[in-house]
């Protein structure tokens, strides 16, 4: 991929600061998704790692996961699963608890979501903590996944989010 295109996604991220909370610097990727050749280039980002690989499913993490990673599934023509926040999956789960950078809270995934041993890419906005990520690539081994890689449009490289998620194989595209 072009670094113009980087460049692009770079200044086309919004930073708002204090949001949800005092302190906090939200990167808000939702000008990358209004404009088309934006939303294209950040997808064929995801895409670009995931081909060829054999993958069988892809899990975006609620919400903005699931913006980048359904089309993902789409164009791999796999399955997608949902990571939610609890409370929101009707099914029977598995709950995994974290902390994020900014509160705590609780992740759940389908029991039957993926069967053992198949190979399986996380897909988010965003890595910050890693707490999230921490608490899906828990459900994912807990599910039989064969977690790949996790993949994140941007990651806040200050909060060191990778420790967290030491097992897994780590990819991102726009680093602060
Ligand atoms: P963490 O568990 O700390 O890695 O947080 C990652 C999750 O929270 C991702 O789903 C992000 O969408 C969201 N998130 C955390 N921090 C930020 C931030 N500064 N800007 C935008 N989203 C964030």
């Amino acid at each position: 991929m072009a670094l113009d295109i980087l460049g692009k996604l770079r200044a086309a991220v919004r930073d708002v600061p204090d949001f949800p909370k005092k302190g906090i610097v939200f990167k808000d990727i939702t000008p990358v998704l209004n404009d088309p050749a934006l939303f294209r280039a950040s997808i064929d980002l995801f895409l670009e790692r995931s081909r060829g690989r054999k993958i069988d499913k892809i899990v975006g993490i609620d919400a903005r996961g699931f913006v980048f990673g359904s089309v993902v599934a789409y164009e791999l023509g796999v399955g997608f699963v949902p990571i939610r926040k609890r409370g929101k999956l009707p099914y029977r789960t598995e709950v995994a608890k974290y902390s994020l950078e900014y509160g705590e809270a609780e992740m759940e995934m389908h029991i039957d979501a993926m069967r053992e041993g198949e190979r399986v890419v996380l897909v988010d906005d965003l890595l910050a903590t890693g707490g999230t990520s921490a608490a899906a690539a828990a459900l994912i081994r807990k599910a039989g996944g064969n977690l790949v890689e996790a993949q994140f449009l941007i990651e806040l490289e200050f909060l060191h989010g990778r420790k967290q998620l030491e097992a897994t194989p780590i990819t991102s595209f726009l680093k602060y």
